[in-house]
């Protein structure tokens, strides 16, 4: 709406000129949120029974006994593929109800430090990672919980991926400018200059080859984005390679 022209004032030809493009800054948005509609149902109806089949998969390998080499190793590889799809498949539904919009949002005022730990406490249990969480005070911030845990979760995910087992990661809850800030550092391989400002694209990966072993699609920071302007907010990043990555989350408050 905001893009629309309004010309009260001027001549016929440029009035005609400003209703086309409104119509087709209108049919722009229309097809866009169909798309949005088309990618969000068919990951659905993906999802849905590719869930069983690598559920059955799993079964077969956890209850046979005696299977040999080959049959072993095809399981286990139609496992891991199905698993990585179910994985993209998710992505892809959260990214479409990402874009859905401002409107269904639930925001509300919340403790950082209280959503912050709770994310912890849980990926501290399948990570086996050390997680360091550093905060000056009580600090609250507007947001919708689950939509920052999301996008909390995706941050310390890569953490985990590209940095070493030994090293830490350090969450910090602050304040700056009148915003609320979240932090999620790592002391990891780091991110090259020259890639910083696109890996918030979607299926952007660094380094396909060092991408390819950490197994995800290049959606996750999209996620984070997305998620993040949704909620009123920006994430920005400063990482240097070889040293590590630092993400900053800035939320209104
Ligand atoms: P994915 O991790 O699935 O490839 P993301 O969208 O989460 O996708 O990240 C995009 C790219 O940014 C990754 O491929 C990786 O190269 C780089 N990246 C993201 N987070 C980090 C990090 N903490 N340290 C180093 N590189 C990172």
């Amino acid at each position: 709406n905001k893009a629309q022209l309004q010309l009260s004032q001027a001549p016929t030809e440029v009035k005609e000129l400003a209703q086309t493009f409104n119509m087709m800054l209108a049919r722009l948005a229309e097809s866009w949120e169909q798309q949005r509609q088309f990618v969000g149902n068919v990951s659905h109806e993906l999802r849905t029974p590719l869930t069983v089949v690598l559920g059955y998969l799993q079964s077969l390998l956890r209850r046979s006994t005696n299977l040999n080499d080959y049959q072993q190793e095809a399981l286990q590889t139609a496992a891991d593929e199905a698993d990585r799809t179910v994985r993209l498949l998710q992505d892809l539904l959260n990214l479409a109800r990402a874009d859905s919009g401002y409107a269904h949002y639930s925001l509300e005022r919340l403790s950082l430090n209280d959503v912050v730990t709770e994310v912890v406490q849980m990926t501290e249990k399948y990570s086996d990672r050390v997680i360091r969480v550093e905060a000056i005070g009580n600090i609250a911030a507007i947001a919708d919980r689950d939509r920052l845990k999301q996008v909390l979760i995706n941050l310390i995910d890569n953490a985990v991926k590209y940095s070493d087992a030994e090293q830490p990661i350090i969450l910090s809850i602050d304040r700056l400018d009148g915003q609320a800030l979240i932090r999620v550092r790592d002391r990891g391989v780091g991110i090259p200059l020259q890639d910083q400002s696109r890996i918030f694209e979607r299926f952007y990966r660094v380094d396909e080859a060092r991408a390819r072993t950490t197994g995800g699609h290049g959606l996750g920071l999209a996620i984070v984005k997305t998620l993040v302007e949704g909620m009123g907010g920006n994430v920005t990043v400063r990482s240097k390679l070889g040293a590590g990555t630092e993400f900053s989350i800035a939320l209104p408050t």
